[in-house]
């Protein structure tokens, strides 16, 4: 018979490991489930030097045993501010103690101690995006670089192999329950797993299915905006004076002529615009940026994305998003690289323009083309005014030579109704990370396995 596991958890990224980390010195049963592979044997052929994304299932960037987290930039922002809406579930308080336990833990398997966004000149930048038209989010960060999050992520692998069991390669299918309380899940290749709590942590790359499974069983849900943009990418000296302070500068705008709400996102100093390819069993090939603590390029990359909310009845916004991403895909084979002088000039950008070009495009796959062919006007006009605001901040940004790589889209997922502690509307069953809507990056997904845990552990009388 098969074994009946006390906690089952679907996802091996941040969510997952540190719910993992919490339960591990209880004495129960933990099984972690992730479809991907183990770290070492997660490897994109893009970074090996293949010319296009082969779409991967799963994609080796976003899934197996760290989740999207492994291949991340590893940036912690130390902040309840940003990364998702812990915040708002759990209370402000608990979600800033929550934060700060998650840094320990991160620092206790080998984070760095240098903390960046903090001290007198972050006022005076303040000031200063102020009077571009721009509001700065400071924001306290530690940044891991790409390398070392593998290190810690296997660090933490380590740990918890001798104390729960980890399957890697293994796709959970469906969730079984019973009167209203959570009893198994069902695999892929038909096996079926019992349980007395579940956690879904899932993450970006299990939305759809999580969202599938939540209409299956009639949870409520509520949809996301959804954020559209590109990936921009200059040299490292345009952005230096406020990456050498901040290293991440968050920065948010009302573009003029939509009024829609711009902000940058996952800014990589010294990275490399990659390919990833995000939605399951129907995935489509996005943009995004990774960095690395030692290994630097001459440029730094940013993402800047627009969250526009959508006329009723809309409840599809992973679908829209994929159907953007799908037409740069379409037109590209992958994704579009444009130089900011050829859009504003209407022209594609060719091989022979971006060798002119004063930023060497990181990306090498990445084919020049026309991003008008691929981007709704609104999502453009954005984006320019956005950069041209951001040019009197931090002069060049809007040169013609910058660099935008479209289509970089984040799939919020829909946000599962949940209580405080993260239960679902169905007994015992938590969700936890940006599968469910709750984060947006790893110290919220990392703080959010944690609340799980511990009210599994309250409920079983080992906290
Ligand atoms: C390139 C890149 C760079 C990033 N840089 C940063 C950064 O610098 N700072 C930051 O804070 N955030 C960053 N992020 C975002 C961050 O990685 C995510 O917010 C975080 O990993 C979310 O954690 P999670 O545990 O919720 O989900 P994930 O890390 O996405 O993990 C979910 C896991 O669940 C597995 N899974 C999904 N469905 C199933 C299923 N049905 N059965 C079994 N397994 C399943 C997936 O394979 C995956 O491994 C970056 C993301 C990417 C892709």
């Amino acid at each position: 018979m098969a074994k009946k596991y006390a906690v089952v958890i679907v996802g091996g990224g941040p969510a997952g490991i540190f719910a993992s980390l919490e339960l591990s010195n209880a004495g129960i049963d933990v099984l972690l489930l992730d479809k991907g592979r183990e770290i070492d044997a997660r490897s994109c052929p893009i970074q090996k030097g293949n010319d296009h994304c082969i779409l991967c299932s799963p994609c080796h960037l976003v899934s197996g045993f760290g989740g999207a987290g492994a291949f991340s930039d590893g940036k912690l922002t130390l902040s309840t501010e940003v990364g998702g809406r812990l915040k708002e579930l759990i209370g402000p308080d608990q979600a800033k103690m929550l934060v700060d336990y998650i840094d320990t833990i991160y620092l206790n398997f080998g984070a760095r101690h240098k903390v960046y966004g903090i001290g007198g000149e972050v006022a005076e930048l303040e000031h200063q995006a102020t009077l571009a038209g721009l509001r700065l989010i400071p924001v306290k960060l530690r940044h891991l670089g790409t390398e070392r999050c593998r290190q810690v992520l296997k660090a933490m692998q380590r740990q918890l192999s001798s104390k729960i069991d980890i399957k890697l390669r293994t796709e959970v299918k469906s969730i079984v329950v019973e009167n209203g309380t959570v009893k198994a899940i069902e695999l892929a290749n038909g096996e079926r797993l019992s349980c007395s709590y579940l956690i879904l942590a899932p993450g970006r790359e299990g939305s759809e299915w999580l969202t599938s499974e939540a209409k299956k069983l009639k949870l409520s849900l509520n949809s996301n905006p959804i954020d559209v943009g590109c990936r921009i990418e200059v040299p490292s000296a345009t952005m230096e004076e406020l990456t050498s302070v901040l290293y991440e500068s968050k920065l948010e705008f009302y573009s003029k002529t939509f009024d829609d709400r711009v902000r940058t996102f996952c800014m990589c100093p010294g990275g490399e615009v990659i390919m990833e390819s995000t939605g399951g069993s129907d995935p489509v090939v996005t943009v995004n940026g990774v960095g690395y603590a030692k290994h630097r390029t001459k440029n730094t990359n940013f993402a800047i994305l627009v969250s526009t909310s959508f006329t009723e009845p809309f409840h599809e916004p992973i679908a829209y998003g994929k159907y953007l991403a799908r037409l740069t895909n379409l037109i590209s084979g992958g994704v579009l690289v444009q130089r900011l002088g050829d859009l504003m000039d209407g022209r594609r950008s060719t091989e022979a323009r971006l060798k002119r070009s004063l930023v060497e495009p990181s990306l090498k796959a990445a084919t020049p083309g026309d991003l008008s062919f691929a981007l709704p006007y609104r999502y453009l006009k954005s984006i320019v005014e956005m950069l041209q605001a951001m040019d009197k901040l931090a002069p060049g940004v809007a040169s013609p030579h910058t660099l935008l790589y479209g289509t970089e889209v984040k799939f919020y997922s829909s946000q599962l109704k949940l209580t405080p502690c993260l239960e679902t509307e169905i007994s015992n069953m938590f969700a936890a990370g940006d599968g469910a809507g709750i984060s947006r990056g790893l110290v919220q997904a990392s703080a959010s396995g944690v609340v799980a845990a511990r009210e599994i552990l309250k409920r079983i009388g080992k906290k």
